[in-house]
């Protein structure tokens, strides 16, 4: 497949690049009349994978497609536009992106009109943008995640012109404020407070994909989170690939401990906030997790590996010993915290002796949710360069054993909850069964109760009457509503 002169293609290498420059602070977004009604009796279907800043992504490129009179449906059947938002941190999330552009092939067939867009972390690829090129003729429209905001123009040009279009710019990037916005829930809603990430951990393509550390200004964060507080959000979470490196590029001496402070005073009532790294957890911040009642008692604390020899090789900056101190902190601090982790299995050469140590964590951690993933090499990564003696059966049956570990402890914890009463904001009725209620506790805990007269967005204190490893069953003693 020809390249055409006017795209611009990823280039990982200068994706790398970190310089000292100031960040750009953009705040001014507006329509031009030939972009605004471009939407007039057509519709748009996003389909989104991945973490939850993707999410947040994707209710920001639907805000922009309102702006510009599109309206959502429901089915991509439906649709004139069709954005596929994607994940590249797993060489299975990226097939199931490629599986799902191809049963698209099908609708496109049918309509030539149809334009269909895939954008996010998988765009940043160099090697899946070139077989997208080349095997996908029905994708029309690729971008990165640097220019959502240039969306408006960039279908002008692929409905108008007829152009196939590829704009992937591989930079430091800038933090754009007043984007529109269409949260796709009525009662919690995500709230970046940072982008990007510098840490480079060996096996991870997301500095590459999101560009550097940059974090939105206190004042930009407060004004959003009061808004949603007017609006009757009942729940924030704070988002960012390592929200606790927040405030370091900022000309100002306040971190995250301080902004997490000022947030909890806006009195919203339930504060979250993802992912923090083991290396910038401060004393402060869990100070602040124990003082404030509106901070939710639940920590996702990522450890990787229990073993330090590959800590060091993954670029993780923390040791097994350290992460266990820091893990004890936390719990004898923070009262009633769950605290849960993510662990990759079968790194390059990990040996017997290093699994065992990661096994070795879980049991003295003991933590309440585990999410486990085997060494997904990525092109461009460092770790993607080691050789690898392990074999992939190796891999897999070392996740079998580390998942019935942790899911032994899960059951154990969640039992703990028996008898006991928690408070639930309320998501609506549960899709396995309608005739009950789904929600969490403040420890993030799933809890499906019986009860009456309840909708989302309500809190309801419920009796745990069963635990399970990945959710409990209760039933609602009375109601919360405006707490
Ligand atoms: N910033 C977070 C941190 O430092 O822990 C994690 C963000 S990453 C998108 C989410 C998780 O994906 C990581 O914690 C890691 O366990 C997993 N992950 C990242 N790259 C991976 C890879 N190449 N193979 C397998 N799992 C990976
Ligand atoms: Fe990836 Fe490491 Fe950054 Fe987390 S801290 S996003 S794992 S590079």
């Amino acid at each position: 497949m020809k390249i055409k002169s006017d795209w611009i293609l990823p280039d990982l290498k200068a994706a790398q690049k970190r310089t000292k420059n100031a960040v750009p602070y953009i705040n001014h977004f507006e329509l031009e009349d030939y972009v605004r009604y471009i939407g007039k009796g057509k519709k748009y279907y996003i389909s989104t994978f991945g973490c939850q800043a993707n999410q947040r992504d994707s209710e920001t490129l639907a805000g922009i497609l309102d702006a510009m009179n599109f309206e959502p449906s429901e089915k991509p059947e439906q649709a004139d536009v069709v954005l596929i938002n994607t994940c590249a941190v797993r060489q299975n999330a990226e097939e199931k992106v490629l599986g799902e552009i191809g049963n698209l092939k099908r609708v496109y067939r049918e309509n030539k009109d149809l334009v269909i867009g895939v954008c996010g972390c998988m765009a940043q690829e160099e090697k899946l943008v070139h077989t997208i090129i080349d095997k996908y003729p029905q994708v029309r429209l690729m971008f990165g995640t640097h220019n959502i905001q240039d969306l408006p123009n960039m279908l002008y040009k692929v409905i108008y012109q007829h152009e196939r279009l590829i704009q992937v710019y591989s930079k430091e990037g800038e933090v754009y404020e007043n984007l529109p916005v269409h949260r796709f829930g009525n009662d919690k809603a995500w709230v970046n407070i940072m982008y990007g990430c510098d840490k480079f951990c060996t096996y991870c393509i997301v500095p590459y994909t999101r560009g550097k550390e940059r974090s939105r200004t206190m004042e930009e964060i407060l004004k959003e989170v009061n808004e949603l507080k007017k609006d009757g959000y009942k729940e924030i979470t704070l988002l960012g690939q390592n929200v606790n490196a927040y405030g370091k590029d900022l000309a100002t001496n306040y971190d995250f401990a301080t902004l997490l402070a000022k947030v909890a005073e806006t009195e919203i009532p339930r504060i979250r906030f993802m992912t923090s790294h083991p290396w910038d957890f401060s004393d402060a911040m869990i100070d602040v997790i124990a003082k404030y009642d509106n901070i939710m008692p639940f920590v996702h604390l990522p450890m990787q590996s229990g073993d330090s020899d590959v800590l060091k090789k993954m670029g993780r900056r923390y040791t097994a010993e350290s992460y266990k101190t820091l893990f004890d902190k936390i719990q004898d601090r923070i009262p009633g915290v769950a605290i849960s982790t993510d662990i990759i299995v079968g790194f390059p050469n990990e040996t017997d002796e290093q699994f065992q140590h990661t096994l070795d964590m879980v049991n003295y951690c003991k933590f309440d949710n585990c999410f486990t993933f085997i060494y997904s090499p990525r092109e461009g990564t460092p770790a993607a360069k080691m050789e690898d003696t392990v074999p992939s059966e190796v891999k897999s049956k070392r996740l079998a054993i580390l998942n019935q570990t942790w899911n032994k402890y899960a059951l154990e914890k969640n039992k703990q909850y028996e008898g006991k009463v928690v408070q639930v904001l309320v998501d609506g009725p549960s899709k396995k069964d309608p005739s009950t209620f789904t929600g969490y506790s403040p420890e993030n805990k799933i809890i499906n109760f019986t009860g009456e007269n309840i909708k989302a967005g309500d809190f309801v204190d419920v009796y745990i009457e069963r635990a399970k490893t990945f959710s409990m069953d209760g039933k609602a003693l009375c109601y919360n509503k405006n707490k």
